[in-house]
């Protein structure tokens, strides 16, 4: 069985005090890893931060400079699907809350989840993120990431997602966790499988259900990891691990760190920073746990990017002995049916 390779990278600037900028969060961090994934034959989905593009063509006609960072994004976008790569829809709902002061984005982030806004509320966000992605680069979009990977409860957002025709999910990471009050996700019982159908708990199968889940693969890191990347980031800042990125995250609550300080956690197989050093490992231990697994995916950030992380993804590739490079586009053919008219007909 040749393996398939799904690499998802989620476009969108820092949300913390500095955003960063269009220059080096987005275009030239996926410049680069959009170039090592051509010359290994594989392919990249984005997942685009649609309500920020939204926000830009909202403030533009005011500030040329946002006219100009949605230009280059949607000059990169067009040229990455004119190339075999596929866009998809990702939303962070904060923007909506954020505003432009002419030098920067002030970012409010206390409704930073979907389920902070009202149904009706969530139904516009994603109907208007669609229709923007659609103007911008085409009709390409059936396919879904959360932002901070909160879909849960998924039955509050379902029905937002339905009304757009969104019927793919790929938020899930098998026993991913965070007990983050305001952050909060739990995958620690969703099934380890390439996808599944599910209707409102993207953990549990369900062969009637209207959506179907692409998961993200899962790895097991140690604290090791962690400690390296706080002490080089103090020690080492100029070094081949500083992030493209020239924004800075937004700040989580200390029991995050502590946590990942002392105790193994579940990540998502990752392309950013220190990380994508696992990606050989995470690959094969997947394939030894769940050897009817076909598809291997990993994802990463742009503004994440480091050039110890490209070079890791770089050797990851050229490490795999045959694959088929993959894209969300590629399991168009999972969208379930609409059996409610079907089975009237009966
Ligand atoms: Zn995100």
């Amino acid at each position: 069985m040749i393996p398939q390779l799904l690499l998802s990278l989620d476009y969108e600037l820092f949300f913390g005090p500095r955003t960063g900028t269009v220059e080096h969060c987005l275009i030239r961090p996926t410049q680069k890893v959009a170039e090592i994934a051509e010359r290994h034959g594989a392919r990249l989905s984005l997942f685009v931060d649609v309500l920020y593009l939204q926000r830009l063509t909202e403030e533009a006609h005011r500030f040329p400079r946002l006219q100009n960072d949605l230009d280059a994004i949607r000059k990169q976008l067009v040229s990455l699907k004119g190339t075999g790569h596929d866009i998809q829809l990702h939303l962070h709902p904060h923007w909506l809350d954020s505003s432009f002061d002419g030098e920067q984005w002030n970012q409010v982030t206390t409704r930073y989840k979907l389920h902070d806004f009202s149904a009706a509320a969530m139904a516009t966000m994603v109907g208007s993120a669609k229709e923007l992605l659609t103007r911008l680069i085409g009709n390409t979009v059936f396919a879904f990431r959360a932002g901070g990977w909160c879909m849960q409860p998924f039955a509050q957002i379902a029905p937002a997602l339905l009304a757009h025709s969104i019927w793919l999910d790929s938020t899930v990471f098998a026993g991913g966790i965070s007990d983050d009050k305001d952050r909060w996700f739990d995958f620690s019982s969703a099934p380890v499988k390439d996808s599944w159908r599910f209707s409102e708990d993207p953990n549990h199968e369900d062969p009637q259900g209207q959506f179907v889940e692409v998961p993200i693969s899962a790895m097991r890191v140690t604290p090791l990891l962690f400690w390296r990347m706080v002490v080089s980031r103090k020690l080492l800042p100029q070094t081949d691990h500083q992030p493209f990125g020239d924004g800075s995250p937004m700040v989580w609550g200390n029991s995050y760190f502590l946590k990942r300080l002392t105790s193994s956690t579940i990540s998502v197989a990752s392309m950013d920073g220190f990380k994508a050093g696992l990606l050989t490992k995470a690959f094969s231990d997947e394939q030894a746990t769940a050897p009817g697994k076909q598809l291997f995916h990993a994802m990463g950030h742009p503004k994440a990017l480091t050039p110890y992380s490209l070079m890791q993804l770089n050797k990851f590739l050229a490490g795999l002995k045959a694959f088929t490079g993959v894209t969300f586009q590629d399991f168009k053919h999972l969208q379930p049916k609409s059996e409610a008219h079907e089975v009237s007909h009966q």
